[in-house]
Formats: structure tokens, C-alpha cells, sequence
């Protein structure tokens, strides 16, 4: 990374999950702190790695984002820095330069994130470069909202109802970083590395607006579990990383859907479910769940992975996530309840798989999602509940709009017969569960 010398004492505000200049919380801190700022973004080699997909659709989303945030900070006469490299290497960089005097960062709570964090505070702090961190991605940081007793909720319904009750004004106030981007550094940055340069190609995938549509919100509570339409608000990608502030999507529910303001609560709940139980992110939270003998077999793995169960709402859903990066989240239980109930394989599977395909892809909602249909999660269903993926179907697209949207060939002597019989898989996976678990 060439940078250019610096003449003048600055602040760096390191983006993550917050791809934007409107109300982030730490950029308005860095614009606020009396030194200018370089924005920075890094290519984090350590991630890059170990994406399989040379075309993997959130490095372009990722590469498209920041050319746009670029050319932005560009028409104010700055510059967004895009490194690319391990970010304590680019901070070693950036401390040679001599003018560097701290970092300012929002939070990200994921186990590897920690790390990198741990790593790059030691590098700065024996230089004497402050890391400043501020609570961002969510409404409520992990350990706000706690039992009276300050133990972490682990049930969705009390969490939620202290949610509302611990909620102060200060958690929705907009941090207006926009109103001071004249205080980011005048300079000229490199320019941004190219998909060559990251070893990775642009993937053709579209990528929803970053806007929440407000009537998608009002109808949300009669429209949310008919994947055939537009009923949801396919914001997910925009909240992963942050080119949507969350405080402005909590405000549109508190407006105009408490259902829809639930969702966003369950987003925080797993992430405080992952801060306090990171081993949860790969073992079951119920531990003697990690007993059920899960069976080992590649050809219904390779079925469930590429549409081809015989189960026309599972299929269309898987190929709804390879085709567009998405599935509707009803789709989502039945395919993840298919995988872990009907096919007895193991969750952890199906959690790499969404966690490889979901533009979405967040580790504690994506694991929270895979526990819950396994029945091992914290607030998850109980091991007998097993979804029969057709009277989902008729109940959620009785007319089969989704699946004919999906699964073409349904209907024709190409489509598969199903892979297992949905009566003895039910019994079998209740069964295995049961002797698992007493
Ligand atoms: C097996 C499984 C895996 C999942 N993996 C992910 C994942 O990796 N990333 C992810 O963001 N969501 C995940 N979800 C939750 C949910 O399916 C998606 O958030 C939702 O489908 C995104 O679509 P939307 O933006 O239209 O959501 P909307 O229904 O419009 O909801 C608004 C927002 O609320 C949040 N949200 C909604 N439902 C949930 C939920 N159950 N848990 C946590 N947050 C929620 C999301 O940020 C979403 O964008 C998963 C669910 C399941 C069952």
C-alpha cells in the first residue's frame, strides 16, 4: 500500500459493518474529535481467504460500496483509503507514517472479529494511538439487556420485553456524521485495489436497494410468510453491512410495525446470544444436543444443496439462494428443519452452506436460525416439532407460485421423486432425537 506523506496530525475511522456516512456513530466521534479524519476500509485478507467462490457475491457487493463511498469522499476533496492486506498490517503502515493518532471503530461482536480487534488495540495502544469503540450495528449492545440479576437472557420473550424496557433515547438518536464530513482529510488516496488485485471476480448477482419500502413495513404482519411476494424487506444484506443504519430501521418500526420491530429485536438477541456463548456459534447451546448420532450421507447432502429433495418448497428455496444470494425466512425454517429433522444431518452443515451462498450472511442470526430449527438453540423449537415441508407448502404457497418460480421442472417426469418418505422420516428423526436426549 502506497500511501502519500503525511504533513499534518490525523484520526483514522476504520469501516466494518457500517458503510456509510450518514449516522454512524464512530465517524461522527472521529469528525468530532478536533483532527481530520482518513476513512478507512480494509480488504481483510485473513476473510478473503477463506471464501471458496472467486465471484463471491459480497466481495463485489463490498467492492461496489466502497467505489461509490470513494468517489463520494473524492467529490469532497478526500479520500476513503481501501487497503487490502491483514489489518493490523495496514495499521503498521499507517503508524510509519508518524501523523497517526487513533482509531475510531464500531463495535462487531463476532468471535474472529475479537481477535482482530485484540490484535490491532495491543498494536495501537504500545504505539500511543488511542482505539476508540462505539455500539453501532445494533440498537442494544450485548450486555444491556440483562436479567435484573445481570445474567444474560437466553429466551427471546423477556429479552424482548426488556428490550422495550431498558430503551432510551439515546439508543434511536441519530449520530448526523454526514453534517461534518468537512472534517475528513484533504488528500488524495491510491486508488482502490482491483477484483484482480483481491483475487476474486465480479459476481453478476443483484443486489436489493438500500431502502426500507414502507409499505412492505405496513403490510408486514399479513404478507411475511408468503414467499411468492414481496412481503418482506429485504434490507438483511444492508444491515450486515451497514449501508443501512439500524437506528433509522428500528424508528420506521416503532412507526409502522411492531412485528417488523420484533424482527430487528431478534437480531439483537443473537448477537448478545453470541457475545455471552461464543462457543454456540459452533457447538449446540443445549449441550446434550451434540449427542444425536447425525448421519453421514454425501448424496442427500449434494439433493438438499442443489434443490433436488422431491420436496418442491425445499427445493425452491435452496435454489433461490444460489440463484439470487436470498431465501425468505419461511422458506428458510423448512429447508434448515428438512436438512436437520428429515435428512438427520447435521445443522453445523447447513449453517456453512447459507453462511457460503447468503448475501445476508451473519454468524449469530445464521446460527440462531440453524439451532433453532435443530431444536439445540436457546429459544428453539422443541426436537418433535418437525415441519412437513407439504403442508408448508400448501399453507404458505397454495397456488405454488413460489415453487414454479423456482422448480420449473415440477410437475414433469424431470422433477425427482422425493429422496426420503416424509412419514418415516418424521418418526425416524423423533426418534433418534428422543434416545439422543434421555
Ligand atoms: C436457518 C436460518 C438462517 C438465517 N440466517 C440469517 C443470516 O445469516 N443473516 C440474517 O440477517 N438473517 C438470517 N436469518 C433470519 C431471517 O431469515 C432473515 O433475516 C430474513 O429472511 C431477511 O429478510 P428481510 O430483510 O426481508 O427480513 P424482514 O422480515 O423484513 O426483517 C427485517 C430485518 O430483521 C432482521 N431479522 C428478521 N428475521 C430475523 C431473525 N429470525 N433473526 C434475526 N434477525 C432477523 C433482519 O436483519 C431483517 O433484514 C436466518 C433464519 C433462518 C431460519
Amino acid at each position: 500500500m502506497n500511501l502519500p506523506s503525511f504533513t499534518e496530525p490525523f484520526v483514522v475511522h476504520w469501516f466494518r459493518r457500517d458503510l456509510r456516512w450518514h449516522d454512524n456513530r464512530s465517524l461522527h466521534a472521529a469528525l468530532t474529535s478536533g483532527l481530520p479524519v482518513v476513512p478507512l476500509f480494509v480488504f481483510d485478507a485473513n476473510i478473503l481467504k477463506s471464501l471458496d467462490d472467486r465471484d463471491d457475491a459480497r466481495v463485489t457487493f463490498l467492492h461496489q460500496t466502497v467505489s461509490l463511498m470513494a468517489r463520494e469522499a473524492q467529490s469532497r476533496g478526500s479520500g476513503l483509503l481501501v487497503a487490502h492486506g491483514t489489518p493490523s498490517e495496514v495499521m503498521k503502515r499507517l503508524l510509519e507514517t508518524g501523523q497517526f493518532r487513533a482509531v475510531y471503530a464500531n463495535e462487531d461482536y463476532e468471535p474472529y472479529a475479537d481477535e482482530r480487534d485484540g490484535e490491532v488495540s495491543l498494536l495501537l495502544g504500545g504505539n500511543d494511538v488511542a482505539f476508540h469503540t462505539f455500539t453501532d450495528h445494533v440498537v442494544q449492545a450485548p450486555g444491556e439487556v440483562v436479567k435484573p440479576d445481570g445474567n444474560p437472557y437466553t429466551v427471546f420473550t423477556p429479552f424482548s420485553k426488556r428490550w422495550h424496557a431498558n430503551l432510551k433515547e439515546e439508543h434511536l438518536r441519530a449520530a448526523p456524521s454526514e453534517e461534518h464530513l468537512d472534517q475528513l482529510l484533504q488528500w488524495s488516496a491510491p486508488n482502490l485495489p482491483t477484483f484482480k488485485d483481491l483475487g476474486f471476480e465480479p459476481s453478476d448477482i443483484a443486489f436489493p436497494d438500500a431502502q426500507v419500502d414502507l409499505q412492505v413495513v405496513r403490510n408486514y404482519a399479513e404478507t411475511r410468510d408468503i414467499p411468492s411476494v414481496r412481503g418482506t424487506s429485504r434490507i438483511s444484506v444492508h444491515l450486515r453491512f451497514g449501508t443501512l443504519s439500524i437506528r433509522e430501521a428500528a424508528k420506521l418500526g416503532f412507526k409502522h410495525s411492531d412485528k417488523w420491530l420484533t424482527e430487528l429485536i431478534w437480531r439483537d438477541f443473537y448477537q448478545a446470544i453470541m457475545r455471552a456463548f461464543p462457543h454456540s456459534m459452533i457447538q449446540a447451546f443445549k449441550p446434550q444436543y451434540d449427542r444425536v448420532p447425525w448421519r453421514h450421507d454425501d448424496a442427500h447432502f449434494e439433493a438438499w444443496k442443489n434443490g433436488k429433495t422431491g420436496y418442491p418448497l425445499v427445493d425452491a428455496g435452496m435454489r433461490e439462494l444460489r440463484a439470487t444470494g436470498f431465501m425468505h425466512n419461511r422458506v428458510r425454517m423448512v429447508v434448515a428443519s428438512f436438512l436437520c429433522k428429515h435428512l438427520l444431518l447435521d445443522w453445523r452443515l447447513g449453517e456453512r452452506h447459507f453462511a457460503k451462498h447468503l448475501l445476508d450472511f451473519e454468524l449469530a442470526s445464521n446460527v440462531g436460525g440453524w439451532q433453532w430449527a435443530a431444536g439445540s438453540g436457546c429459544d428453539a423449537a422443541p426436537y418433535f416439532r418437525v415441519f412437513n415441508p407439504t403442508s408448508q407448502l400448501e399453507k404458505f404457497d397454495p397456488d405454488c407460485a413460489y415453487v414454479k418460480t423456482w422448480v420449473p421442472e415440477w410437475g414433469t417426469s424431470h422433477y425427482p421423486a422425493p429422496i426420503v418418505e416424509h412419514k418415516m422420516a418424521r418418526q425416524r428423526a423423533i426418534d433418534t432425537y428422543k434416545a439422543a436426549l434421555t
